[in-house]
């Protein structure tokens, strides 16, 4: 038989979240294996899948006439259950707000003006080049990547456990607890534990490929977490749940961001699973399986260890990243606005450099959403909303983006070139006081 567009559509959402790391042909020969009665073809599962936001369209279906609607690719995200926001903060409450703009921060009491709003540790950091290799020399904690000063209490620094003259790793934490909190990232990052992933490091290093380097941070989180049952679907809720577009989709749109070319992206793939899933030699195979003991879970090995997953999960870095190379839970909920109200900071530098502290920038009323903004604010309009594009964004239409492009629209066509109307505005304005005009 076949199924009704509601039928069809609740059991493709149902499967779809039970396995989001599925592409469509999976998903249709599942939802035929359930049931097995009906007659659908891979292009109504297609359709379907689509209709929900739950893939992204191809570029055939973007070039196809008949399909005029949404000339737009999202980035997709999906929340993550159970997640206890009141642990941040208790004046915010994530919200879902539909399936183009996804989820995102709202105030459910008011919040002043420079008001600390929460702070949060980094899910995984994959440290800034400059930080890295100073980690890389030992004179950063390679967990939470304070640099080591002059003021660093130097009877507390640890070294890596495993490091031996014969098999040295470079790793040194501000202290024990440091060290014991890396024992989730760093075994298959350390040179004498998990060998095989040098390759991988170094060449990251040497293309300044960011998503690559936090990819191997996220990666190792995920598999050794997801050795203990308990935590291990959890976790992988969370490494899921973090907005996704797909380099694959990213190239497809022909967005202008410069990225590493397909070779690369094979290039990085190989190395990648040399590093945590096929080393190339025994002896760094036996290695590997002595940190990752059991068998990591078929869903979850699916999910980073073939080649699309890899490349959405690629794509999932350049997203969430926040602008020092860490990954948070929390703040990956924040969507963008050109006149945001939250600002990020570092503010424990000698401490815990790789802890955020969301700061509001202005007050913030009970239903307001909470913005951060992903491009430099100071650039005029047109500039802004092209680099929201390069990020996967559609059309940005924060109050100030609507604002400056009527102005634009009001003005005359040679003043296109001009730059931000905010803030030419604003120097105007600035100019006329200080000659007394106004
Ligand atoms: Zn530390
Ligand atoms: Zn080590
Ligand atoms: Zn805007």
């Amino acid at each position: 038989m076949t199924p009704s567009e509601d039928d069809l559509r609740d059991a493709v959402i149902s499967l779809k979240s039970a396995h989001p790391e599925l592409g469509i042909g999976k998903i249709h020969s599942l939802l035929l294996g359930i049931n097995p009665g009906w007659i659908v073809s891979e292009k109504r599962t297609r359709k379907a899948l689509q209709n929900e936001g739950l893939i992204l369209q191809s570029s055939a279906d973007l070039s196809s006439k008949s399909q005029p609607k949404s000339p737009h690719v999202f980035p997709s995200s999906k929340l993550i259950q159970n997640l206890d926001v009141s642990r941040y903060s208790t004046k915010i409450e994530v919200r879902h707000f539909n399936k183009k703009k996804g989820k995102g921060l709202v105030a459910t009491e008011k919040i002043a003006k420079g008001e600390p709003v929460w702070k949060e540790d980094p899910y995984v950091v994959a440290a800034e080049w400059e930080i890295y290799d100073l980690q890389n020399l030992g004179q950063a904690c390679s967990f939470c990547t304070t640099p080591f000063s002059s003021t660093t209490t130097t009877s507390l620094l640890t070294s890596c456990a495993s490091s031996t003259s014969s098999s040295f790793c470079p790793a040194r934490f501000c202290n024990r607890l440091c060290r014991d909190r890396s024992a989730r990232t760093h075994p298959l990052l350390c040179p004498s534990q998990n060998p095989a992933s040098v390759p991988l490091m170094k060449w990251a290093r040497e293309t300044q490929w960011v998503a690559l380097h936090a990819l191997a941070y996220m990666t190792t989180r995920v598999m050794i977490l997801c050795q203990d049952p308990k935590v291990a679907d959890e976790e992988w809720r969370i490494a899921t749940s973090y907005a996704t577009l797909s380099m694959e989709d990213r190239s497809k749109q022909g967005f202008q961001k410069a990225e590493p070319d397909h070779e690369a992206w094979r290039k990085a793939f190989s190395l990648y699973m040399q590093a945590f899933k096929e080393p190339s030699s025994v002896l760094e195979q036996k290695k590997l399986a002595r940190i990752i003991k059991k068998p990591v879970k078929a869903e979850i090995s699916q999910g980073l260890f073939q080649y699309d997953a890899f490349l959405r999960n690629l794509g999932k870095m350049n997203l969430n990243l926040e602008a020092h190379g860490g990954l948070y839970v929390l703040h990956s909920h924040l969507n963008h606005s050109c006149d945001p109200n939250i600002s990020i900071r570092h503010l424990e530098q000698r401490s815990a450099l790789s802890r955020i502290t969301a700061i509001a920038t202005k007050d913030i009323e009970p239903g307001e959403e909470l913005f951060i903004t992903y491009v430099n604010p100071m650039l005029p309009v047109h500039s802004r909303q092209e680099e929201l594009r390069g990020w996967g964004f559609g059309k940005c239409s924060c109050s100030r983006c609507l604002e400056e492009e009527k102005h634009i629209k009001d003005n005359d066509d040679d003043n296109k070139d001009r730059p931000s109307m905010l803030d030419m505005t604003d120097l105007e304005k600035e100019i006329k006081a200080g000659l007394g005009v106004m």
